[in-house]
């Protein structure tokens, strides 16, 4: 769901709303893509005053309240929920961004296995570890809008915030990866028997995966109205079983939201 609720923010003359940037639990590669737009992002500081965004100046709040907070990451600790819930409070607009934030990104593959083994294994202090399940943003606090992708598309950022400057609306048109995927002319790899996603999910990203014949695993999420159940049973027919499915659509955070798949009777894997 990309556009939860019509937002918009009347901008004053006088006075530039105020955008925070801020990251829960991530590899931070969302918030660096914002970066990475350069001068582009730079030319933002005429229309907004950026408030918080810990990679340009770390510096405790002194801002109670932001018109726009965009929040990377997921809450994978207790303080986290508290962050963000928090956060929510004092924005009147909060944008997701990202797959973390948006699905649980790979945080929450330990929703789907035994999640205190996997802390066990990965920690050597794990007995007093706060590890709750890895819930999407949407389960903890109400989103105004979601920007996807792992990491996010600097652009559709820059979009986002103008459409919001400008009180116009916001939204992703609800097209597959395919669409792109064909439209620069890369090879199918789903034709060749690789399990790619791309069917099914949204659009945006300018297939960049493809482009190195890498099948999409579906960073961005479905988009509305994808026949999942429908992909996956073609899927099936070519081979690949439910686990292999079933973990690929672990990897960012699909596999809740559709159908689930039968493990293997022939297999023991986990999941
Ligand atoms: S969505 Fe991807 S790039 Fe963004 S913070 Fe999560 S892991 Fe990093
Ligand atoms: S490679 Fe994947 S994204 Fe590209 S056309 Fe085939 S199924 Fe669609
Ligand atoms: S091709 Fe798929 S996995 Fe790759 S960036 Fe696009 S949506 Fe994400």
């Amino acid at each position: 769901m990309l556009r939860n609720k019509q937002s918009s923010l009347s901008q004053s003359r006088t006075k530039r709303p105020k955008v925070g940037i801020v990251g829960l639990t991530s590899c931070e590669g969302c918030q660096f893509s914002l970066l990475d737009l350069g001068n582009r992002f730079f030319s933002l500081l005429k229309y907004v005053e950026i408030v918080e965004f810990r990679l340009m100046e770390e510096r405790v709040f002194t801002t109670p309240k932001m018109d726009i907070c965009f929040v990377e990451g997921s809450a994978v600790t207790q303080a986290n929920e508290k962050k963000v819930k928090e956060i929510r409070k004092r924005s009147k607009i909060l944008v997701v961004l990202g797959n973390c934030a948006a699905l649980g990104g790979i945080h929450q593959i330990k929703n789907h296995h035994d999640k205190d083994k996997l802390a066990q294994e990965t920690y050597f202090h794990s007995q007093a570890m706060d590890n709750p399940e890895i819930k999407r943003m949407s389960e903890l606090v109400k989103v105004d809008y979601t920007i996807p992708g792992c990491p996010v598309n600097s652009l559709e950022f820059l979009r986002l915030l103008y459409s919001l400057l400008k009180g116009a609306d916001f939204y992703i048109p609800p097209k597959p990866v395919c669409f792109e995927c064909q439209a620069r002319g890369y090879k199918c790899v789903l034709m060749e028997g690789q399990p790619c996603l791309g069917p099914v999910i949204l659009g945006g990203c300018e297939a960049v995966c493809l482009k190195s014949a890498m099948p999409c695993q579906g960073c961005r999420g479905y988009f509305a109205g994808a026949q999942a159940d429908n992909h996956f049973k073609h899927l099936r027919a070519l081979g690949h079983s439910a686990d292999e499915i079933n973990h690929l659509l672990e990897i960012y955070g699909l596999r809740d939201s559709t159908l689930i798949l039968k493990k293997d009777p022939s297999r023991n894997g986990s999941g």
